[in-house]
């Protein structure tokens, strides 16, 4: 297996505990990818990952640990679990825990727009169950099909009928279409799951991402940082007996005549290493993999990989302030619309969270951006767009939260350049391939792939981005993978 992030560790703790003999080789020092953590000085920052779904009792995260044999990680629910500022004047909008509690906040911010959210809110329960049944998407074999075709209901043919609709396209249908408002709050929140605005995010996906900070479900702060999800799964693996090579990065794959794979690449001090194996699971970005497999890539999939766009690139700001610089009750999430170089993410430490030292708090704001350009040009002009990126994230952060200059004890920028040397993906793409209709569940990248033995999983496979979805992507490569050897999770 290729690649210790999320999905990595979870698919790799699956298949050891099934009984499969699994490597699971990792190029950086520690595993989380970007939902790693990492350390200055006497503060602790989240890389990319702040907030986590699936850790309710029966949530992703915390029934595949569970089977696993571990505790799930220390963590408390958000409430609210993100509050939005349109930057107009206009009330900041809580995206409250408890579901009445989000109904009477909604029905105030956006009036007239119940029609929406309850067609919002049956698709996703339809959507939830569907997901629930372990679906293959999309399928590309027979017992794929099977998988697929168990998980439908009644309600997801209903609902399947939308299936190349967009969030904006409900709005139409429920006149609703008409407030800018909702249409930017929309914007906002859906950028940040799918990558992409309400006219370009599927509705079936948009769906459960607009209801994903209410129970039953809801949005968790975890204690410690993010890296202890990371630990849990390599408890995990280490239970079941797989092995994390963490220092080894891949170079080169190639199949060989007996039908498996060979992996080479660099290990610890850069010492060359190749290792053959049965079966390969790359949980790295499509875009990875012409260098990777060469020749030995086909030529239609390669044209299929190269062409799909561009997924964003990051520009996180890693800060620390003084907790009294920060308005009272600062919410742990915040969302700001802003213009310059983009609208704003903000994580904000809990006190005695372990991410600041008493009276300190971090503060971590993301911006997506076009990842390419910060390849190009001269040093000189990349470190003045870098300045200018932080003094527009630092200008937003004045504005949402009245920060000056003197209050910052620590701050620091990473581009997509940052993002490509800590997670080693290409040009620092982060977010997977984006939720359009066009790239969303049946017409997305398989996790089955025309190379046999090789299997894809992470955030560009179903169901897309973000830990919990990550993880059901690696359960689902799981069971297919077992399958194939006439085994199923769990059984030896
Ligand atoms: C700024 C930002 C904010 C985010 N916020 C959230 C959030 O709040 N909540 C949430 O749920 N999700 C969030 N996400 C998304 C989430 O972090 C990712 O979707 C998820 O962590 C991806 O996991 P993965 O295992 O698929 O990939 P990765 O985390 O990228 O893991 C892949 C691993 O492969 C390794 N690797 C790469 N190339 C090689 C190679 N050649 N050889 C060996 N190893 C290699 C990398 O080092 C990495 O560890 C955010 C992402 C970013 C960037």
């Amino acid at each position: 297996m290729i690649g210790a992030g999320i999905a990595g560790l979870t698919a790799a703790a699956l298949l050891a505990r099934a009984g499969l003999k699994v490597e699971l080789l990792e190029a950086h020092h520690q595993s989380g990818g970007c939902a790693g953590t990492f350390r200055r000085g006497p503060y602790t920052f989240d890389v990319g990952a702040t907030q986590v779904a699936g850790l309710e009792p029966g949530g992703i995260h915390d029934r595949l640990l569970r089977q696993l044999g571990v505790e799930p990680p220390a963590a408390t629910p958000l409430d609210p679990g993100c509050v939005v500022d349109l930057a107009d004047g206009s009330a900041p909008i809580p995206l409250w825990r408890d579901p009445s509690q989000w109904q009477a906040e909604r029905q105030r911010q956006f009036p007239g727009s119940e029609r929406f959210w309850s067609l919002c809110g049956a698709i996703h329960q339809a959507n939830w169950g569907f997901a629930g049944r372990d679906p293959v998407l999309p399928p590309r074999n027979l017992w794929d099909l099977g998988q697929l075709i168990q998980a439908l209901r009644p309600a997801n043919l209903a609902s399947g009928m939308l299936v190349k609709a967009s969030i904006a396209d409900l709005l139409g249908l429920s006149g609703c279409g008409t407030d800018p408002r909702l249409r930017r709050f929309l914007d906002l929140q859906l950028r940040l799951y799918s990558q992409e605005p309400a006219k370009r995010t599927a509705a079936l996906y948009g769906a459960s991402v607009l209801a994903m900070a209410q129970e039953p479900l809801g949005l968790w702060h975890l204690e410690g940082s993010m890296q202890t999800l990371s630990t849990a799964l390599e408890q995990g693996l280490k239970l079941a007996g797989g092995t994390l090579r963490l220092r080894h990065r891949v170079e080169r794959l190639r199949p060989t005549p007996g039908g498996g794979w060979e992996l080479g690449g660099k290990g610890p001090g850069g010492q060359p290493f190749r290792l053959d194996c049965a079966e390969l699971v790359c949980t790295l970005p499509p875009q990875a993999l012409p260098a990777l497999l060469g020749d030995a890539l086909p030529a239609g999939y390669r044209r299929r990989l190269e062409g799909f766009e561009d997924p964003s690139g990051a520009l996180v700001l890693y800060a620390a302030v003084a907790r009294d610089a920060l308005p009272k009750g600062c919410p742990a999430h915040l969302q700001l619309d802003w213009g310059d170089p983009g609208s704003l993410f903000v994580s904000v430490s809990r006190e005695g969270d372990g991410r600041a030292p008493a009276g300190e708090a971090t503060v971590i704001a993301s911006v997506f951006t076009p990842a390419r350009p910060w390849f190009e040009g001269d040093a000189p002009a990349y470190q003045a767009a870098k300045q200018a990126a932080l003094t527009g994230i630092q200008s937003g952060l004045h504005n949402l939260l009245g920060l000056e200059p003197l209050h910052y004890h620590h701050a620091e920028l990473a581009t997509p350049r940052g993002f490509a040397h800590w997670t080693a993906r290409p040009f620092g793409f982060v977010g997977g391939l984006g939720q359009s209709p066009s790239r969303f569940g049946p017409f997305g990248l398989a996790s089955r792939t025309p190379l046999p033995g090789f299997w894809l999983c992470g955030d560009s496979i179903y169901p897309g981005e973000g830990t919990a979805g990550v993880s059901l992507s690696a359960l689902m490569v799981s069971r297919q993978l077992l399958a194939g050897r006439g085994m199923g999770l769990g059984v030896a």
